[in-house]
């Protein structure tokens, strides 16, 4: 089945939304539970390269990915024909009854991919949640120890461990607790917001990792503590890149006291940053990592990998699940791996780095309610604040968004006041769609 190629430039049919989009909405009201939110109020019918089409012939500029999602594209190619090959022939029959090949090649590609050249198995699943609840779970059984330190601005997900982990209440945790036991909070390095405090703390992050690290040992004590969960950069807290060396000394420091260092890099990884992944930038090797989103070509999988040591530890048959491996998703995983490596994805987030941060540094040059630019690869963000202060401005940030959306190009917001502005192009768009993006975020931004 082939449909024709999507048009690679951005067109507007009818107003944001239009009438079909306004129709499903519709429906949508009577038929779908009200908490789940939308970004955009149009509906989909089409996606690929660097373009959302909607339902009304509206064609997007997409900044977004499907949040870091469609890094290979949303339709790509080698991702295509794998899966389609795959449904005709099986789409389950579950890893833990009879298993199949594209389950152990998955494995044996992270762990060739994955930081490091020590000995390495995995585990595969559904979602990211469901990775970081099994990297607990593994690095509880391996340590024999329950508590789990976590990070201020971190997400890991909206189920009850990982709503315990994600540090934001509204909207991942507000009433829906109580939340698992034995998870504690820590401060991160937030080069930023540190620098307003002590300009060394924010720069040195070693100096940040002491001040974590006094937290740990005065509030939980090794002894206690199983694992050390953190996003190398904090994705939905705001594009948070920690100061150089703060990752080191906090892994430092779990290796001294015999804690687990789970890295999860579910929204940086496979290629988002620049490098496979963004552990790579330190350099570090993490004892586990926790990769979904970008994996399989927007299809759902999502993986533990780690030391074999460690991800040995729980009991046969102490880890799976019903879907985990799904063999189409599985197909789809190994052609988007070979769509990073034959096309050279990570040279292309390279390039892609360069441009949003040269336009983005301009505007920022010209504009002080831009307080920080930050970010490394296609995952770029514009922290916005009151003019001349570090005040966050979440209504400005809103408004900006909104306004790009009407312009047709798909950007998304996060930060834990609400007040970034986060770019997750997909690595197939071309240079002129991403320019043309950034000069409609950067126009809209100059009229508010
Ligand atoms: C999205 C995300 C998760 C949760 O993944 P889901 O697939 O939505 O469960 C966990 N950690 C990070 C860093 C994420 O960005």
């Amino acid at each position: 089945m082939s449909v024709p190629p999507l048009p690679q430039s951005r067109h507007l049919a009818t107003e944001i939304p239009g009438p079909g989009s306004v129709q499903l909405a519709r429906r949508r009201e009577a038929a779908v539970a009200r908490g789940v939110a939308s970004t955009l109020p149009v509906y989909a019918a089409r996606a690929g390269g660097g373009i959302v089409e909607d339902v009304d012939g509206n064609r997007l500029i997409d900044l977004g990915s499907g949040i870091a999602v469609t890094t290979v594209g949303a339709a790509a190619p080698r991702v295509v024909d794998a899966v389609q090959r795959q449904v005709a022939e099986f789409t389950h029959t579950c890893f833990m009854v009879t298993p199949y090949e594209g389950y152990v090649a998955v494995a044996e590609a992270l762990n060739r991919i994955t930081p490091g050249s020590h000995e390495k198995t995995s585990v595969l699943v559904n979602s990211g949640s469901e990775a970081l609840e099994n990297a607990v779970k593994i690095a509880r059984a391996h340590t024999r120890k329950t508590a789990v330190v976590a990070f201020d601005h971190g997400y890991h997900g909206r189920t009850n461990l990982t709503m315990a982990l994600t540090a934001k209440s509204m909207p991942y945790k507000s009433g829906f607790g109580p939340f698992a036991p034995d998870i504690y909070r820590a401060p991160t390095s937030y080069p930023y917001r540190d620098g307003l405090i002590d300009k060394d703390l924010g720069s040195d992050g070693t100096r940040a990792a002491e001040r974590t690290i006094r937290v740990i040992e005065s509030q939980i004590g090794a002894a206690n503590l199983a694992a050390l969960v953190i996003e190398p950069i904090h994705g939905e807290g705001g594009f948070i890149v920690p100061a150089p060396g703060f990752l080191p000394a906090l892994l430092a420091w779990c290796r001294d006291n015999n804690v687990v260092f789970v890295a999860d890099e579910v929204q940086t990884g496979f290629a988002r940053t620049g490098a496979m992944f963004a552990c790579e930038h330190e350099p570090i090797v993490p004892d586990l990592i926790c990769t979904a989103k970008g994996i399989a070509g927007g299809l759902p999988l999502a993986a533990v990998t780690g030391s074999a040591d460690i991800m040995d530890a729980p009991h046969l048959s102490g880890l799976g699940g019903t879907f985990g491996g799904n063999p189409v998703a599985c197909a789809a995983a190994l052609a988007a791996l070979t769509a990073v490596e034959a096309d050279d994805l990570l040279g292309r987030a390279r390039q892609i780095e360069r441009l949003i941060l040269d336009r983005l540094g301009r505007a920022q040059a010209d504009d002080d309610r831009i307080g920080d630019v930050r970010g490394r690869g296609a995952m770029i963000a514009v922290e916005l604040v009151q003019p001349d202060t570090a005040e966050p401005d979440p209504g400005l940030t809103k408004a900006l968004a909104a306004a790009c959306h009407r312009a047709g190009v798909i950007v998304l917001t996060c930060g834990t006041f609400g007040n970034v502005v986060r770019l997750l192009p997909p690595l197939t768009i071309s240079d002129e769609l991403l320019a043309e993006g950034l000069d409609v975020l950067t126009g809209e931004l100059a009229k508010l």
